[in-house]
């Protein structure tokens, strides 16, 4: 498996910028020839052109000729000639370990004249890949607005962890369930609720009579409400628990959040008891089986499209979840189950937060191939 990692660098603009612009008039040259001959073919690629770049370019050290010529052409072939992959003079540059080397965060690179030295700066969450994963290769970008230079570097992992989707589970707590599972179970509250309603009219009818003996009999009543919610959380978190092929639960972090979309009767049960204790019975359960229970961000979780991310209020209608973008339609709290999955798997994955710092720094690997339509040479 494949990550790109995007590091500043402090290398000197100066002197790199004119070997991209020669590196990208190299590539130009291999593409043009690549149509004319109509083929992408490495070595008779190599045979047409090298001598004479040699000669225009004199000072771009060999391995980036051929470099140059590899990415030329593997770009033909990716587009079939029906393309013109261009580069631009501050277009990326492929680098590999003939031309760049990585000790920890020592980094040698070939440029025009000697190689230039510099020291990374690993930020944190990347150090882990750095210091476990294999260097694969890196392209250097320019970035314009700050006039920077920019190293992607690639990594191989080690080993590919199969993560079977069915060992994490999230769990959506809500007024009406005890619990919904992301793979569609659910646990429903009907009876705790229908208890505590009895119980209710009764305290009401007892605290208004408010002698000794009615004192007494409301005493006794609040024990017999807490144990019968307890034990709906004992058989229900055990339930849970000992599923077979689940080893992490995902909830809700609610702690300290009284959110506005969840109206007056949910911020009331968020606040009770019972609620939380079944976080407690479902932890300590757990973790007598060896598993774990997690939490993450509650925001949005009912709101969010769990197949298409969409974040709309109107996609949920009560207990019915219809997605007005892609049109997915679920129990509402089976899909705010998945979210809380997905958030889960998302916050856990290194392989998810290298990608998204990735992604969140325009490719500039991508963008360089300025593809246009094949002009018709000649007008043949
Ligand atoms: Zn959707």
């Amino acid at each position: 498996m494949l990550r790109t990692v995007s590091i500043p660098t402090d290398l000197d603009p100066q002197r790199f910028l004119p070997l991209l612009k020669q590196c990208a008039e190299i590539f130009n040259a291999h593409v043009d020839w690549a149509l004319e001959q109509h083929t992408f073919n490495k070595s008779r690629a190599h045979k047409a052109l090298y001598h004479q770049l040699r000669q225009a370019y004199p000072e771009i050290p060999s391995a980036f000729l051929q470099a140059v010529r590899d990415t030329a052409l593997e770009a033909v072939k990716a587009t079939k000639f029906a393309r013109v992959p261009r580069k631009k003079p501050t277009s990326g540059l492929r680098y590999d370990r003939r031309t760049l080397t990585l000790r920890g965060q020592q980094l040698t690179l070939s440029c025009i004249g000697a190689r230039a030295k510099t020291s990374l700066r690993i930020p944190e969450y990347f150090q882990a890949i750095f210091a476990t994963w294999t260097f694969k290769g890196a392209t250097l970008t320019y970035k314009r607005p700050k006039r920077q230079l920019w190293l992607q570097l690639v990594f191989e992992s080690p080993t590919p962890e199969p993560r079977p989707s069915q060992q994490i589970q999230g769990i959506d707590r809500g007024l009406y369930h005890l619990a919904v599972t992301s793979d569609g179970q659910t646990y429903s509250n009907a009876q705790v609720r229908a208890v505590q309603r009895r119980y209710l009219h009764n305290r009401r009818t007892l605290q208004a009579k408010g002698t000794r003996s009615a004192k007494r009999r409301l005493r006794a009543m609040s024990g017999r409400e807490q144990r019968f919610s307890r034990d709906v959380n004992h058989v229900v978190s055990k339930r849970l628990a000992q599923q077979e092929q689940v080893t992490t639960f995902v909830l809700e972090d609610l702690s300290g959040i009284r959110n506005q979309q969840r109206g007056r009767k949910m911020n009331k049960r968020l606040g009770s008891w019972p609620f939380h204790q079944f976080e407690f019975f479902l932890g300590y359960k757990a973790e007598a089986l060896g598993k774990t229970v997690a939490f993450v961000d509650a925001r949005y979780t009912s709101q969010r499209c769990s197949q298409c991310g969409h974040l709309y209020k109107g996609n949920r209608h009560k207990s019915h979840f219809h997605c007005a973008r892609c049109g997915f339609q679920s129990h509402a709290d089976v899909n705010a189950a998945i979210n809380i999955r997905n958030s889960y798997l998302l916050s856990t994955a290194p392989l998810a937060t290298v990608e998204q710092a990735a992604v969140s720094q325009p490719n500039a690997t991508g963008a360089d191939l300025v593809a246009s339509r094949r002009a018709c040479p000649g007008g043949n």
